[in-house]
């Protein structure tokens, strides 16, 4: 065994320290990784604060650089700089692996941390660590015009959005809406605006109209205000929604055109909604998770291309605790990314 220091929950109500946790040898097809930059995805503060599996090492979001390859590595030299989204395994050949969906891998992807490795039945633990080892095959090349800090976001918040912006289509003509200006919700207004299409930004927070004019906003609606709401029914062809909190779906719905269709990604387990708003207009209710190895290249091609990353806040990773705090109370703009080696 390795081993390596993680910012780690070790019971509950419990903050996350330093601690020394272990990392397997390399098998033939792995990759060790120093990590430099993790981000703090909202996904990190549901499993700390609603968890129930203890060591706790969050963290699915990083960059990093290879320090060690197993035997059969072909892809990667030591030295090279890496990025890694949430997924780091899957069976390969099950339908949804074979279509490039391994995020849809039908025996469950392994996932980056609070999973199972698929080969010696150990839970995986996250990248608010110092080291991470990985199967080449979910291991992606850092594209070299971009900072690594600002890319870490884009592993996993960037390509939860992009999958389900390509897949409706998104672009010139379209007029898209965007709920929440978090990390995923910022990533989406970037994207659908390089992609060509018409913005427009549902928030929660009127203070953040301004800065979302920046990133590619065409149109604020604040959502609490239900004459705002109303005032767009009927007016948008696709809607992502990135919110992390519990919410009603239907004035969304209600802001759908003819056969328009609203992704919700974010706080699945207490959606509620009029089921007459879906009806009148033949709408769709629809949703996503992550992404497969396919679409993460093209996502990252995409931002190489476009120059776009994630607008973030570095902190040392001795302050994962107060960017955690921050993040609970919505004080980010707009993704708070880790230094590794602050610790
Ligand atoms: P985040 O950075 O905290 O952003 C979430 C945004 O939701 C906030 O910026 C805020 O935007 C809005 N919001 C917060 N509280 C709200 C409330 N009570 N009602 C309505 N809106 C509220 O979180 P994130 O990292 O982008 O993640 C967003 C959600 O997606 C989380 O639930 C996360 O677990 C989930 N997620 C899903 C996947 C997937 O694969 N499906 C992947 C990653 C994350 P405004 O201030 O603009 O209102
Ligand atoms: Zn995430």
């Amino acid at each position: 065994m390795r081993t390596t220091y993680a910012y780690t929950k070790a019971a509950p109500d419990t903050d996350l320290t330093l601690t020394q946790i272990s990392r397997r040898d390399l098998r033939p097809d792995d990759v060790a990784i120093d990590v430099t930059y993790c981000g703090v995805c909202h996904s990190d503060l549901h499993e700390i604060d609603q968890g129930n599996t203890y060591p706790l090492v969050p963290g699915h979001e990083f960059t990093g650089v290879v320090t060690a390859v197993g035997s059969s590595v072909s892809r990667f030299r030591v030295g090279d700089a890496v990025a890694v989204g949430n997924i780091v395994d899957s069976c390969g050949t099950c339908p949804m692996c074979e279509v490039g969906q391994e995020n849809y891998c039908t025996s469950f992807p392994t996932l980056t941390y609070g999973g199972t490795d698929r080969h010696d039945g150990r839970p995986t633990l996250g990248a608010y660590a110092n080291e991470y080892v990985a199967t080449e095959g979910f291991v992606y090349h850092l594209p070299g015009n971009l900072e690594a800090p600002a890319v870490a976001p884009l592993m996993c918040a960037g390509v939860t959005v992009w999958e389900p912006l390509k897949r409706w289509e998104v672009g010139p003509g379209k007029k898209v809406g965007v709920v929440g200006l978090g990390g995923l919700g910022h990533l989406a207004v970037k994207f659908a605006h390089a992609l060509g299409a018409h913005v427009v930004l549902f928030t929660t927070s009127a203070a953040k109209g301004e800065g979302a004019k920046e990133l590619g906003v065409d149109e604020v609606v604040v959502s609490r205000d239900a004459a705002a709401m109303e005032a767009r029914s009927g007016q948008l062809d696709f809607i992502l929604d990135t919110a992390s909190a519990a919410h009603d779906l239907t004035p969304y719905l209600r802001a759908l055109k003819l056969d328009g269709t609203l992704c919700s990604l974010g706080a699945l387990g207490s959606m509620s909604f009029d089921p007459l708003a879906l009806l009148v207009g033949r709408k769709s209710l629809a949703s996503a998770g992550s992404g497969g190895r396919r679409g993460t290249q093209q996502m990252l091609d995409f931002c190489a291309e476009h120059h776009i990353t994630a607008e973030v806040e570095v902190m040392p990773a001795r302050q994962v605790n107060e960017a955690l705090a921050r993040l609970r109370r919505n004080d980010v703009r707009y993704r708070f990314v880790l230094d590794m080696h602050q610790n």
